[in-house]
């Protein structure tokens, strides 16, 4: 699998936003700069709350 893009929820301030499922890099908050995900090498750990899963085309 080539990695899809998943919503995730901020637990802070709620703000939905799309991160890539296989990040490598850390993906923080646009609106607070909470940390939504980070990378572990395979699929990125999400510290939000995932809401959608969108696959890759
Ligand atoms: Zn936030």
């Amino acid at each position: 699998m080539a990695g899809s893009f998943v919503t995730v929820q901020c637990p802070d301030c709620e703000n939905e936003q799309v991160v890539f499922s296989k990040a490598s890099t850390v993906v923080n908050c646009a609106v607070c700069g909470t940390t939504l995900a980070r990378p572990t090498g395979g699929n990125a750990a999400v510290e939000g709350e995932v809401t959608e899963t969108v696959e890759a085309r």
